[in-house]
């Protein structure tokens, strides 16, 4: 599955919460470059560096860095228990190679979840949000604050705000969204691939809402 939405629609945390539950294999392009951005020893390259570079500005990477990255993580895909893509498409042009991919693989997409809300919620939740830079858990200051404030509950390291969960930034980003990303949901609607999903409420709520819109969808519709 592909997981669709706006940045800070809560995306990683149901990514979290659905591989759990299914036994599926999470990719998260985001997480692979934060990753790059905090592993001070590993040399990155020149891609690399240029792609932290258009992260930090809150800007799209380019499609072909984004695209040789799943493609180093192609082992992913092939999890027996399925694959969950989150942040991943983010353009037509990902999602036209990732059918490509799909298709070389023999392998094949069974849903896209499309997490909608208004653009305001999103703003308030993704400036809000904490991270754990250590075990990479996710609060948020007032929707899932951590028992001891600024202190990750499972282990014990200072939360941070990711940088581009800065305001500013933030709203960089939503650019993007509406440009490049939120046409997905159209060209996903067109392959009967759309399963669209209130995301308001808590984490909880909200995955309910995603295994009870798994379970109601129509029959896969299937092109030969
Ligand atoms: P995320 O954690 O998914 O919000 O991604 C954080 C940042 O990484 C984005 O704002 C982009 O700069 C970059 N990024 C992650 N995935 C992609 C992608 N599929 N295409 C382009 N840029 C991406």
């Amino acid at each position: 599955m592909v997981l669709l939405g706006a940045p800070g629609v809560g995306k990683g945390t149901q990514a979290a919460l659905l591989a759990a539950e299914l036994g599926a294999c999470p990719l998260s392009t985001g997480d692979v470059f934060r990753a790059a951005k905090s592993c001070d020893s590993c040399g990155q390259s020149a891609v690399m560096q240029a792609a932290l570079g258009f992260m930090r500005r809150g800007e799209l990477v380019p499609d072909t860095t984004v695209l040789e990255i799943v493609r180093e993580r192609v082992a992913c895909l092939r999890c027996p228990g399925g694959f969950l893509l989150d942040g991943f498409p983010r353009t037509v042009p990902q999602a036209r190679a990732l059918a490509w991919i799909l298709e070389t693989e023999k392998l094949r997409l069974d849903a896209v979840l499309s997490y909608e809300l208004p653009i305001e919620e999103i703003v308030a939740r993704a400036v809000g949000r904490r991270n754990c830079p250590k075990c990479r858990k996710v609060y948020h200051l007032t929707a899932f604050p951590p028992k001891v404030e600024g202190i990750c509950d499972v282990c014990g390291t200072a939360l941070v705000l990711r940088e581009d969960d800065k305001p500013e930034t933030v709203r960089v980003r939503m650019k993007a969204y509406e440009k490049c990303t939120a046409p997905l949901a159209k060209y996903y609607r067109r392959a009967h691939l759309l399963v669209p999903i209130a995301a308001r409420g808590s984490p909880d709520e909200i995955f309910h809402a995603t295994l009870e819109a798994l379970r109601n969808r129509p029959p896969p519709v299937h092109h030969h």
